[in-house]
C-alpha cells in the first residue's frame, strides 16, 4: 500500500514544485494572519509569519542541529539554517524536490550547513537522538502510519530535544463532536485522492500517539482560523493566466490539484478540516 502512495507522492510533487515555486516561492505550507484570520499581508510573507510565530509558539530560541521532515525545496530548513546558524537536513520522498533544495542552498551559500536526502519518515537514515529539533510542516498528513511517523521523530531526537509539527487535521471526534458524517468523509476522501494523502487524523488523536511515543511537555493548538484565509490568495493567484498556463503545463495530477483548491477552502468553513499544531519533548531518562 504505501509503495504505491510513495510513488504517488513522488510523482506529484516531481511535477508539480518548479510550477509552485516560480508562482508562490519556496515554501509549500499555510500562511499566517494574526489568530483571528484578520490580518492582511501578501501570501510570501504570510508563509514567513507561520513559520515564526511556529517557533515563537514551540518556544524556539536556539537550535544547533535539526531535521526537517517532508522539507519540500528546503523553504523552512533553509530559513532555519540561516536564522539559528545552525546544521539542518531535510529530507522528501521527491528527487526534483530534493535536487532543487540542493541548488537553493548552494544559491543561499548554505550549502556547508544544509543538506537533503529522499528519504522515508517512517523508516529514516538517522542515529537514534542526532537532532536537537524535529521540525514537521504539512507532511504528517502524507504519512501512511501516523504511530510509526512520531515514533520515528521521537527516536531521532536527542533527549531533551524538541518535536514540532504542524499538520492537516479533520475535526476531533470526541462524544461531544460526534463521528464524523458520511458527507464529511466523502469531503475528506476527495482531498485525499487529489494531494496524495491516505487519511488524517483528528489533534487529539496526534496528541495521544505521542503521549504513547513516550514524548512529555505535550502541547497542542489548533490554527485553522488563523490559517483558512491562505486559501483565498492562493485561488485568487491561481486563476491568472501564468498560472493556468504552467498548470496546465506541468501535468493531470497539478490539474487535479488547482481544481481542488476550493474542497480546502470549504472544509476549513465548515470546520471539517483543522491545521494541528504540536510540539512535545522527549525526556532525558528516554533510551
Ligand atoms: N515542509 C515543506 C513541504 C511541505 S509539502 C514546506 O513547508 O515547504 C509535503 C512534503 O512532505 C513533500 O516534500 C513530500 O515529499 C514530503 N513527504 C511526504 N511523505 C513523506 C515521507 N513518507 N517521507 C519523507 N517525506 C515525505
Amino acid at each position: 500500500m504505501s509503495s504505491q502512495l510513495y510513488q504517488q507522492i513522488r510523482e506529484f510533487y516531481d511535477e508539480s514544485s518548479s510550477l509552485w515555486e516560480s508562482i508562490w516561492g519556496e515554501h509549500m505550507h499555510h500562511g499566517y494572519y494574526g489568530q483571528g484570520g484578520t490580518i492582511q499581508r501578501n501570501r510570501r510573507q504570510s508563509q514567513i509569519d507561520l513559520i515564526e510565530e511556529f517557533l515563537a509558539w514551540g518556544n524556539v530560541t536556539a537550535v544547533e542541529n535539526f531535521v526537517d521532515v517532508g522539507c519540500g525545496i528546503g523553504g523552512s530548513t533553509l530559513y532555519l539554517a540561516d536564522k539559528f546558524e545552525a546544521k539542518g537536513v531535510g529530507i522528501t520522498l521527491s528527487p526534483v524536490q530534493a535536487n532543487r533544495a540542493t541548488e537553493r542552498a548552494t544559491e543561499q551559500d548554505l550549502q556547508d550547513r544544509a543538506e537533503f536526502k529522499v528519504a522515508d519518515a517512517l523508516n529514516t537514515p538517522f542515529r537514534d537522538g542526532e537532532f536537537d529539533l524535529v521540525w514537521t510542516l504539512e507532511s504528517g498528513e502524507h504519512m501512511p502510519n501516523k504511530r510509526q511517523f512520531l515514533q520515528e521523530c521521537t527516536r531521532i531526537l536527542k533527549p531533551g530535544g524538541k518535536l514540532l509539527m504542524a499538520t492537516w487535521c479533520h475535526r476531533p471526534t470526541d462524544s461531544v463532536a460526534g463521528s464524523l458524517t458520511p458527507q464529511e468523509q466523502k469531503h475528506l476522501e476527495d482531498i485525499y485522492k487529489v494531494y496524495c494523502l491516505p487519511y488524517v487524523i483528528s489533534l487529539p488523536d496526534y496528541a495521544a500517539i505521542a503521549e504513547e511515543c513516550g514524548l512529555m511537555e505535550i502541547t497542542t493548538a489548533d490554527w485553522s482560523t488563523a490559517v483558512a484565509p491562505f486559501w483565498d490568495q492562493v485561488i485568487d493567484s491561481a486563476v491568472k493566466p501564468d498560472a493556468v498556463f504552467g498548470v496546465l503545463k506541468a501535468g493531470w495530477k497539478t490539474v487535479q490539484g488547482a481544481l481542488a483548491l476550493d474542497l480546502m477552502k470549504s472544509g476549513f468553513r465548515r470546520g471539517l478540516i483543522r491545521y494541528g499544531l504540536l510540539q512535545a519533548t522527549k525526556p532525558f531518562d528516554s533510551i
